[in-house]
């Protein structure tokens, strides 16, 4: 489950909660988590989760899935089975606590029928564009409606003819008696329900009103006896609104809504309108490709739970908006698929290396770790014979001064194999390609001797061409070009075209057979994760993540720069 606490995960929520159970305010904790259901999960959503499933099971209490479905336009079943499935994924459980706004219809509307008869609602009249023009601009008051005062008894019945599907949408709308001069806009006699005939996907066509997000979400709170109720920091202007209606109106219990800022991320987009534009207009592949970061791309990308919930720790709780460095994602992944990873060899772009010294038709296999950082993790044995491939970058016809790899004449070593030293270059007569090496082979030096070839400078992966598996890799760059394309006029011009790119590998033979979802470190070249589109013809291999950390290097570099100004 989540990680243990630690002076990282302190924040002033968990203060605000430590605080409220010394005073004896509550004996339990009581969060919830309330997804809309009108798109994937995404991991801004994995911040709110931890925050609100973590902090219940570090005080010992619960937290509720509530499905926030008020909104019979944009919902559907789909999404409430790939939220839950997502939310299981992450590493939390509501238990019994599953809940659904939608089945508060009816109490809902009782507690809207008390506000009328408490003088403290109204069915108004005006349409949109009056409506609007009535609400003034946050300098200006508005104006009361016309509407506002009309009979308590007149309301009941216009409200109940809502109800009962008698009247048409847009006709009227139920509103809060509060303020038209306040300057919270919230504040200025907010709509509490409208009419929509939309069937809901669970309730069909019982109900003909809806309630605003702002009337449902604080009495569902109370309804289920939520203690905290965390959000994000553009409900802080709500929150008068939610403490009006539960003051107002006789309630379980009144409990205390405390924002924290979203979490937002590097050359990528959160909001789950323009994640739903990206999917309809088919430029990624659905709400699981893994470019998205949505829980579901990322899962198929290879992330691990782990990796995100660790993430969300180390970034922290605050009140302040930023953007998180997607590095920093990165580097937690890393961390995490490096002691958890097997590795394997694999090459990607493929020259073809003969041996000539080795005789044709003889097979041997070599004894390989499968990770060094975990000698648990035990050995495997790789098969090796006379023609092998290594990775074309690798060979160099006339190598620069700092290249040490593979050129005429060099001896490099091989992975686990022994040395190959470049004899000659064959190339294509009519291209001049280089088509392949032809090498000389020397075995590795037997346990305890010192190797001959031991002052060479490089060690390279290969795989015998004969065994190889071949397999499609799915590489993968930023979706977006830039840092923050939600603030670009129209963040589709900053895709990034070259974001997915489809290559043919050739993989050591070991990974045959692999499962969905089975994660590798493909040697010098990444880490990868099989992905569901794999059949046994056609193995399929996404990359999680290449080797290179970026975000360590930021931090050394900051390190470095420090270490200088204090010596200066
Ligand atoms: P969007 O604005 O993209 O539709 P939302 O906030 O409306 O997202 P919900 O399904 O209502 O999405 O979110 C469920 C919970 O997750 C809410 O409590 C919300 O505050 C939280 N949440 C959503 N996005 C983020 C984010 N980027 N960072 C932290 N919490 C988030
Ligand atoms: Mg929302």
């Amino acid at each position: 489950m989540i990680a243990p606490d630690d002076s990282t995960s302190r924040h002033f929520i968990r203060e605000i909660i430590e605080n409220d159970l010394k005073a004896g305010k509550h004996k339990t904790v009581v969060t919830r988590f309330p997804p809309e259901p009108n798109g994937y999960l995404h991991i801004g959503h994995a911040k709110s989760m931890c925050l609100n499933f973590g902090l219940a099971a570090d005080f010992g209490g619960r937290c509720h899935l509530r499905f926030d479905d008020t909104n019979p336009e944009t919902e559907e079943t789909e999404y409430i089975e790939a939220i839950q499935r997502d939310i299981r994924w992450l590493g939390f459980d509501w238990g019994q606590h599953l809940y659904y706004a939608s089945d508060y219809s009816e109490r809902l509307y009782q507690y809207a029928l008390e506000l009328i008869k408490l003088g403290k609602a109204y069915v108004c009249t005006l349409s949109t564009e009056e409506f609007k023009d009535y609400r003034g601009v946050p300098t200006r008051p508005g104006k009361e409606s016309p509407w506002r005062n009309r009979p308590i008894t007149e309301s009941l019945e216009l409200f109940q003819r809502m109800r009962e599907g008698k009247e048409a949408e847009g006709a009227y709308v139920l509103r809060a008696k509060i303020d038209m001069a306040s300057p919270n806009m919230h504040l200025r006699d907010p709509v509490l329900y409208r009419i929509n005939k939309t069937p809901h996907h669970r309730t069909g066509t019982t109900w003909p009103i809806y309630p605003m997000y702002d009337f449902a979400h604080c009495l569902s709170d109370s309804i289920e006896g939520i203690t905290h109720s965390i959000c994000t920091i553009e409900f802080e202007v709500h929150r008068p609104l939610y403490d009006w209606i539960l003051d107002v109106l006789k309630v379980p219990c009144h409990p205390q809504q405390i924002e924290f800022a979203r979490l937002n991320l590097s050359y990528t987009i959160m909001s789950k309108r323009l994640l739903q534009e990206l999917v309809n207009s088919k430029v990624v592949a659905g709400w699981d490709d893994p470019r998205l970061p949505t829980l579901a791309g990322l899962r198929r990308r290879g992330y691990t739970p782990e990796a995100i919930r660790e993430f969300c720790r180390r970034v922290g709780v605050t009140k302040v908006n930023s953007l998180s460095d997607v590095a920093l994602l990165e580097h937690c992944l890393r961390d995490d698929l490096n002691k958890r990873s097997h590795r394997v060899m694999a090459v990607l772009n493929p020259l073809r290396v003969v041996l000539e010294n080795y005789p044709d038709g003889r097979e041997e296999t070599f004894e390989a770790l499968n990770n060094p950082e975990d000698p648990s993790a035990g050995a495997r044995r790789v098969p090796f014979a006379r023609v092998l491939f290594i990775e074309r970058d690798d060979f160099q016809e006339n190598p620069p001064p700092k290249f040490f790899r593979l050129a005429p004449g060099r001896t490099v070593r091989l992975r686990y194999a022994g040395f190959i030293t470049c004899q000659r270059v064959i190339k294509d007569p009519a291209t001049g390609a280089i088509k392949e090496l032809h090498c000389s082979y020397q075995p590795p030096a037997p346990k305890g001797q010192a190797p001959e070839g031991s002052k060479v400078k490089a060690t390279l992966h290969w795989v015998s061409a004969t065994h190889a598996l071949q397999a499609e890799t799915r590489l993968y760059d930023r979706l977006f070009t830039k840092e923050n394309p939600a603030d670009e006029a129209d963040f589709k011009a900053c895709l990034n075209p070259a974001s997915l790119q489809t290559v043919s590998a050739w993989i050591e033979p070991n990974v045959r057979g692999a499962q969905p979802g089975s994660r590798y470190q493909f040697e010098r070249l990444g880490y990868f994760c099989v992905d569901p589109d794999s059949t046994d013809d056609k193995p399929v291999f996404n990359r999680t993540i290449t080797l290179q950390d970026t975000w360590a290097k930021i931090q050394q570099a900051q390190r470095i720069s420090t270490c200088k100004m204090s010596k200066s």
